[in-house]
């Protein structure tokens, strides 16, 4: 957090508070890249400025805005459950944990997002870059897509959670992941973290975090 402090990237939706704007980038973020999926965001975001406008939306004008980003069902899910909230939810997004998880498209990390980030619920979140700074700071070598490694980190980032400032806290990791303990040539050099990092001092950068997966080969059809 001091880290963030001083090097947070500025994005629109950073201290949004607003249920329906973080989820509308969670889920434009899935999947996505942050260049690719900002304009996405404003666009949508100016287009239906609530959850009711969207829900009221025709489906093809919402496929259409979802247009070249790909992963359709995204797009879909997404005005099934602005109209799910609109009708069932007398138009009040779930503020709880349980409620936020039950959304269609929603799963463990978007849920911890939505929470921490609208409703400062102390609820770790756990994505890739999160999953890279724990493994390599802890020195934990159970793979991140085994079901077992992912209970492990999972618990581990809960404890970890600054229940003071979860969303601050929730960001601040996952923004060092993503722009300082980068997959490859992290920054050790500067990092606050480097003196008890494990993978710093144990040379194991390059192989945490670990996974059990190996890339599928294609066969080239003959
Ligand atoms: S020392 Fe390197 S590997 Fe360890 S947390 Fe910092 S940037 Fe990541």
């Amino acid at each position: 957090m001091e880290w963030f402090s001083q090097n947070h990237r500025p994005l629109p939706w950073k201290g949004e508070k607003n249920p329906y704007y973080v989820w509308l980038s969670e889920i434009i973020l899935q999947q996505t890249r942050v260049e690719q999926g900002l304009p996405y965001f404003e666009k949508f975001k100016s287009t239906y400025p609530t959850v009711a406008g969207l829900a009221n939306a025709p489906e093809d004008e919402v496929m259409k805005l979802w247009e070249g980003l790909g992963y359709y069902s995204r797009a879909r899910n997404l005005h099934f459950t602005a109209k799910y909230i609109s009708k069932e939810l007398g138009g009040v997004f779930p503020s709880d944990f349980e409620g936020i998880l039950k959304l269609k498209g929603v799963g463990p990390y978007t849920a911890a997002a939505i929470a921490s980030f609208a409703f400062d619920l102390p609820h770790a979140v756990v994505d890739g870059n999160v999953y890279r700074v724990l493994s390599r700071f802890f020195g934990i070598e159970k793979a991140i897509d085994s079901t077992e490694g992912k209970k492990e980190f999972s618990k581990l980032a809960q404890t970890l959670i600054d229940t003071k400032q979860p969303a601050n806290y929730n960001q601040a990791i996952m923004d060092f992941g993503a722009t300082h303990c980068k997959p490859s040539s992290p920054n050790c050099g500067k990092c606050l973290m480097s003196l008890n990092c494990f993978a710093f001092k144990n040379s194991k950068i390059e192989s945490l975090p670990f996974k059990s997966k190996k890339k599928k080969k294609t066969r080239p059809i003959l």
